[in-house]
């Protein structure tokens, strides 16, 4: 049977490529930036912003994530705003200053991702997908993106994602979960 499109409202090449493995060959995902702000206040009301969007501009089923990571010594920041709260080489470093004197269990955490879907009809869902962690107190890895070389998962070996294979990688991750939870609603 040929490949189900559908559409995937983000400007991210990393979560294209990470969903597409994910849902796996029986899917042929097409990316569009939705291009929309996200005023939410959080994962799932950004997820649904983003499909919204697209549905709107396209006039079919869309798929959306919105994702971050909550690190608990910092109150939960930077939580949604993980890709704009400081430019993208600074990402790390600026977790890192900001846990410094911070050790141990202190330095947990977690990868959050809600997962949408829209269809022109009206008809929504949104799930949560979730990995708890450590915020390692150096970068390790060059795999994945993001945060991924300081995220040490707490169901791993003490790897972090950067040192992981995708696969392993999708098998426990936030974004895995998610969207193996959004197949049953597409
Ligand atoms: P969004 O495009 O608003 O959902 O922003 C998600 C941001 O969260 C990304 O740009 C990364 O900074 C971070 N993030 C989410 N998922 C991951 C991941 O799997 N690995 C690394 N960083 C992630």
């Amino acid at each position: 049977m040929a490949p189900t499109p559908i559409l995937f409202a983000t400007g991210n090449a990393h979560k294209v490529e990470e969903v597409a493995d994910i849902l796996g060959p029986g899917w042929v995902i097409e990316a569009q930036d939705p291009d929309v702000e996200e005023t939410g206040t959080t994962f799932e009301e950004n997820a649904l912003i983003k499909a919204r969007a697209l549905v709107a501009a396209r006039g079919v089923v869309a798929m959306a994530d919105d994702s971050g990571i909550e690190i608990d010594a910092l109150d939960g920041r930077p939580g949604i705003h993980s890709a704009r709260w400081t430019e993208e080489s600074d990402w790390i470093p600026r977790v890192l200053r900001e846990l410094e004197g911070v050790s141990g269990a202190a330095r947990s955490g977690r990868y959050v991702a809600a997962a949408a879907v829209v269809w022109p009809d009206g008809q929504e869902h949104v799930v949560r997908g979730t990995v708890e962690g450590r915020i390692a107190d150096a970068p390790r890895g060059t795999n994945g993106f993001g945060y991924d070389p300081i995220f040490v998962p707490d169901e791993g070996d003490g790897d972090t994602f950067g040192e992981m294979t995708a696969e392993a990688k999708h098998a426990m991750s936030h974004r895995g979960r998610a969207f193996r939870a959004l197949l049953a609603h597409l």
